[in-house]
């Protein structure tokens, strides 16, 4: 296969201070190792290599701002580093990297440790990197596959108008839908009253003309999607994330989380519930690391002879459905599964007083939304001759025959649909510059409360959040979770000593009754 590397020139730059921050920060000569490695991985040419002795924390680092003076003539237009606080550690240092990069003399930053992307969210963690010593970040191989596997996602959300919009030509946004739209706003009041079931709604759509593109009733999967979908409140979903869309909502988010508690309510199992533990809780959540399948669960009622009793338990173990695949993975106990995927929360939870030093940094954030756009729209122009760069190379796998004709069909439709988001940003950002505020604030609630869901018992709550940090990259294998989040869930992890560690869950049998 061809290799296509990167056509930008790269510096290295790698410091060490004897500062009590830098203590537990590696070597330069391990710095200087990894991120060579990292290089190669990536196909990265490094044009220079600077490296510097000197603390990061006050502004005037000679070699830092030589580096610096070279990048602002063109000489080269990415970086690399082992962690973004080897490139600065105080405001001033800082903001020059990200003026650098809002004026598109950088137009990459790349370090083994921290996966940075050129968004305004990616920026915002940046700067927070840079001012803290906090922060950390999981290993290079996690964020390299995370990357890729994220880009390849993002693409998924269509272009076309869902039921109830219309898609403007001439604004290339969407507008509401003057017929549809008020009648799914009363589909969506009829279901918050938890007494209709979901054929009831698309019996009801269908009695107001609203019907499948092929003319049909809507199914029931298709209306529990659209019940579900939040592009009705104004926002959507993107990247397993929530944006703030620039079109009008059609019901009130209030409605809209009344109708998600009665989604979730009416999908719930007819299971015996007790000490609010909901049967087979994690089903549809994990993959097995063995053979891929799904992951599913199973009760089973143990007797015992001795004191007349009997318990219940939840297994959760690998499908085994792989045709071409002998799986030989045992099963777990939910009591011992639910307490890593609690550890798995806890690990990308953000610390209370963090949640008010980053939502008060937004407020700052948002006053000064002097931005430049042109730089956002150069940012995601990248992104787009990175898509394009991996067509090439998916054509070039498929040519090699690497990949088969059908993975080739999939992925490229994917790479596409992507792209074509990636453009319809382009075109729609300037309305939407400061769009990210909301939902990243949104987020940063979200991941300061995570630690008390992590704690919690309830596990339903549980899945839905480990959906959010980590979209169907869970794996079990001989009984230990792995998975890797997703941004910006990744790229906010401070360090453990801020947290409040809890210890997992007690083992103890998930229901228990006494024999009548
Ligand atoms: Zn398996």
């Amino acid at each position: 296969m061809q290799t296509i590397s990167i056509p930008q020139k790269f510096f290295l730059y790698a410091r060490k201070s004897t500062d009590v921050e830098d203590k537990q920060v590696r070597s330069i000569e391990d710095q200087l190792i990894e991120i060579r490695e990292f290089a190669t991985k990536e196909g990265i040419s490094i044009q220079e290599e600077f490296i510097e002795k000197q603390s990061a924390k006050i502004p005037g680092r000679p070699i830092f701002n030589s580096m610096i003076e070279k990048i602002e003539k063109g000489q080269a237009s990415g970086i690399l580093a082992w962690n973004p606080d080897r490139l600065a550690r105080n405001s001033v240092d800082g903001g020059r990297i990200i003026y650098l990069i809002d004026t598109g003399k950088i137009r990459f930053l790349k370090f083994p440790t921290f996966w940075f992307e050129p968004t305004p969210q990616g920026k915002f963690i940046l700067n927070l990197a840079f001012g803290q010593s906090k922060y950390y970040v999981d290993s290079l191989s996690e964020n390299t596959k995370r990357g890729l596997r994220q880009k390849v996602r993002r693409g998924e959300r269509p272009g076309i108008a869902p039921i109830g919009y219309l898609n403007n030509k001439l604004t290339k946004k969407i507008d509401i839908d003057k017929k549809k739209g008020p009648i799914l706003a009363l589909a969506f009041g009829i279901y918050s009253q938890n007494e209709s079931r979901l054929e009831d709604i698309s019996n009801f759509l269908a009695r107001n003309g609203i019907f499948s593109r092929g003319n049909k009733k809507l199914k029931r999967d298709r209306i529990k999607y659209i019940l579900s979908d939040p592009i009705y409140t104004g926002l959507f979903r993107f990247s397993g994330e929530l944006h703030e869309g620039i079109h009008k909502p059609i019901i009130s988010k209030k409605l809209f989380d009344k109708v998600q508690m009665v989604l979730k309510d009416r999908s719930k199992p007819v299971h015996i519930k007790e000490n609010g533990r909901i049967p087979k809780a994690f089903t549809r959540l994990l993959h097995c690391g063995e053979c891929g399948m799904m992951i599913t669960a199973e009760i089973k009622t143990k007797f015992y002879k001795e004191t007349n009793h009997s318990a219940t338990y939840i297994y959760y173990r690998c499908s085994k459905k792989s045709q071409i695949q002998d799986c030989r993975q045992s099963y777990i106990r939910e009591e011992a599964l639910n307490s890593q995927l609690s550890d798995l929360i806890q690990k990308v939870s953000l610390p209370q007083d963090w949640k008010y030093k980053i939502l008060n940094n937004l407020k700052i954030e948002e006053k000064d939304s002097s931005q430049s756009c042109a730089a956002f729209v150069q940012m995601k122009k990248i992104e787009v001759e990175a898509i394009n760069l991996k067509l090439q190379r998916l054509l070039d796998s498929y040519l090699d025959q690497i990949i088969d004709r059908n993975t080739y069909l999939n992925k490229k439709a994917e790479l596409l649909s992507q792209k074509k988001t990636f453009e319809e940003k382009i075109n729609t950002f300037e309305q939407t510059q400061n769009a990210w505020l909301g939902p990243m604030r949104t987020w940063v609630i979200e991941a300061a409360d995570a630690a008390n869901i992590a704690r919690g018992n309830d596990l339903s709550k549980k899945k839905v959040l480990l959906k959010k940090i980590f979209g169907s990259n869970l794996y079990l294998s001989n009984k230990k979770v792995r998975g890797a989040a997703l941004n910006p869930w990744a790229a906010l992890r401070a360090a453990p000593t801020s947290r409040n560690l809890v210890p997992p869950a007690g083992i103890e049998p998930a229901i228990f009754r006494l024999r009548t």
